[in-house]
């Protein structure tokens, strides 16, 4: 090695340095968005599940392990979402830096307004969370409440630079109320439409846009679409129609399809999150897909 490789070697190991004061491993594909949003180019951001995965189950693989031992900081939904596979993978990892009650361990579903939070807790309710419905990210005011939380939290862990998340958070707020109100305009005809949902996991977008969510294809969470619900779900349409069948990128396009034949009313494949379709690119983009998805197909 010669003395001008040396000091390349030196420079880009400053560089990383100098760049990634802190390295984030995300739970899911909109919280890793958030973050790089929130940090730019001082954190290292990467997401444990993409948005063709169920969030509800994934494997806690080797290299995924490798990344949460090296975090500096998790971003999860919490609210149970990720029971299936996060304590194993916590486990694994072996990093009190990011372990539950830790600074480096951050919970999304803290900051928010629960939705569907059951009277009761029964097994035979399916998978049903004590927590409310985990799927908070498809309300954009539920996304800036986030922000806020999630930007003091960087601001704390990484005090040199706090000014740096300060300011970024300031403009992404700006920049999100912008959109809100864009795409509050945009929605309005939406207000009251009746749809069927393949999971609750549109809840909250459901309930942002005044969506009639009129029926699920899985008969309870969590449980795969059977052919005696889908039946009984095609005699209700017969009397009381639906305007869309709607489910996420990730699941099962069949159940969906059947049922946009049978009820001749069309199947719309939203985003979910950020990944989830080519204009999905960031937050923004997920959500001026999802209104121009949803009033195209309800036209
Ligand atoms: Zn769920």
């Amino acid at each position: 090695m010669n003395l001008r490789h040396l000091l390349c070697v030196a420079l880009v190991g400053f560089g990383l340095q100098a760049h990634a004061a802190l390295k984030v491993v995300a739970c899911e594909p909109e919280w890793a968005a958030l973050a790089t949003e929130l940090g730019g180019d001082q954190l290292q951001v990467s997401s444990a599940t993409t948005a063709l995965q169920d969030p509800h189950r994934i494997e806690a693989r080797p290299s995924l392990i490798a990344r949460v031992r090296n975090a500096d900081l998790l971003v999860c939904t919490g609210m149970e979402l990720e029971t299936g596979w996060l304590p194993v993978l916590l486990q694994q990892s072996g990093n009190a830096k990011v372990a539950p009650g830790a600074a480096g361990f951050f919970e999304a579903g803290r900051f928010v307004t629960a939705l569907d939070v059951p009277a009761r807790l029964d097994r035979s309710d399916g998978d049903v969370h004590a927590a409310g419905n985990p799927h908070i990210q498809l309300d954009p005011r539920n996304i800036a409440l986030v922000a806020k939380a999630l930007a003091e939290r960087l601001a704390q862990l990484d005090a040199a630079n706090a000014r740096v998340y300060q300011e970024r958070h300031a403009a992404f707020a700006a920049r999100w109320a912008d959109a809100l109100r864009r795409w509050e305009q945009q929605a309005a005809p939406l207000k009251g439409l009746s749809v069927v949902v393949h999971h609750k996991n549109m809840s909250y977008l459901s309930n942002w846009l005044g969506l009639r969510e009129v029926g699920t294809l899985e008969p309870k969470p969590g449980l795969e679409p059977s052919a005696g619900h889908l039946g009984a779900l095609k005699a209700q349409l017969a009397k009381q129609p639906a305007k869309l069948v709607v489910r996420a990128a990730y699941q099962d396009p069949r159940a969906a399809q059947w049922l946009s034949e049978q009820a001749r009313i069309p199947a719309v494949v939203l985003p979910f999150t950020v990944g989830g379709n080519e204009q999905a690119k960031d937050l923004f983009g997920l959500f001026d897909s999802t209104l121009s998805l949803l009033l195209a197909a309800a036209r």
